[in-house]
């Protein structure tokens, strides 16, 4: 691979397919993309960035890199229902290693294959490793999954397992050996977009689950004004994340992170036909709890088995936890 960003940039317009010229007349090469939505239906963007040392470790596999970059942008597609249109890869790189940069387009490219989403353009400098993706959906107007619409009375459910993620990050932070399926669920999470869209019409709102069960949940409860109240019993927790974690994995699924679960709530009506649309994907989907009014002088936000949960907004890049 040519050393120079013309070279890369070359190198990366051949590894993705090129998108269909009936959505995106432009690809890569002019000085913007153009893409024509269907008819009846409103753009959805979003923008996700990596920074070595804050979202991943510099010695990551390249190739599971590339995916991750793609995959949690394409999960706050999933998280509001969208079908992928295109993305953008803004990639800013010390120096160009020819090995590395093209494990991590492989990587990428095979994510973006997978969910049949083109490249359309970006940008490249050097300056330290960071990734910033930003992905381009569509949803017919008026459809879109927000955080904003859980209504008292709601059903609330979680997609997969929570926690294995953030069971590897622990690991690795504390030099442990980790469980392979842990670190699998770290570096290679699976963006829920079918169970999004399949949920489109039933579910009144969603999120999905990055910064945590608590804090990406008290999001919708605060934008919608409701309790949601959580059974720690029923939340779904792997065998093996108990095993490896015995003494918090608890926490690790309800304040880990990293998940990229969809966390929706229905009204009680839907919930049978939501479990099914889940199992005909072969998708877990758990009731974990429901949503109520909440009492005069009580504030929105989480309860957890039957105690108001502390208040987590996630992670914040500039104060830390809270
Ligand atoms: P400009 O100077 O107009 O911003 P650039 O030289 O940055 O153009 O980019 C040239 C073309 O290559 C543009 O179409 C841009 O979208 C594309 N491009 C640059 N970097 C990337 C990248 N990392 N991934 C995909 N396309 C890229
Ligand atoms: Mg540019």
């Amino acid at each position: 691979m040519a050393a120079t960003e013309f070279g890369l940039i070359d190198r990366i317009a051949a590894a993705f397919a090129r998108p269909d010229p009936a959505r995106a007349p432009l690809g890569i090469g002019d000085d913007a993309a153009l893409l024509r939505l269907k008819p009846g239906h409103e753009l959805v963007l979003s923008t996700d960035t990596l920074n070595a040392g804050v979202h991943f470790f510099a010695d990551v596999p390249p190739a599971d890199l590339g995916h991750k970059a793609l995959a949690v942008n394409l999960s706050d597609l999933a998280a509001m229902g969208a079908e992928p249109l295109g993305f953008t890869l803004a990639l800013s790189l010390p120096a160009i290693d020819a090995d590395w940069c093209a494990a991590l387009i492989a990587g990428m490219a095979a994510t973006a294959a997978a969910h049949g989403i083109a490249l359309v353009g970006g940008d490249t400098t050097r300056g330290p490793l960071s990734l910033t993706v930003t992905v381009l959906g569509e949803l017919p107007t008026g459809q879109a999954l927000r955080r904003d619409r859980a209504r008292p009375g709601d059903v609330v459910a979680v997609s997969g397992r929570l926690g294995d993620a953030a069971g590897a990050l622990r690991a690795l932070l504390a030099s442990e050996p980790t469980d392979p399926a842990l670190l699998q669920a770290l570096q290679r999470p699976e963006p829920r977009l079918a169970l999004g869209r399949a949920l489109r019409g039933l579910a009144h709102a969603a999120v999905d689950v990055s910064d945590g069960l608590l804090a990406d949940l008290g999001h919708i409860a605060r934008a919608s004004g409701v309790v949601a109240r959580v059974d720690s019993m029923r939340l779904p927790v792997s065998a093996v994340l108990k095993a490896a974690r015995p003494a918090d994995w608890a926490d690790c699924a309800l304040a880990g992170g990293d998940d990229y679960e969809l966390c929706v709530t229905l009204p009680p009506a839907h919930w049978t036909e939501a479990q099914a649309r889940a199992e005909a994907l072969g998708v877990p989907l758990t009731r974990i709890g429901e949503c109520r009014a909440p009492s005069a002088g009580e504030s929105p936000g989480v309860w957890l088995d039957g105690a108001p949960a502390p208040v987590r907004r996630g992670w914040d890049h500039f104060g830390g936890s809270e």
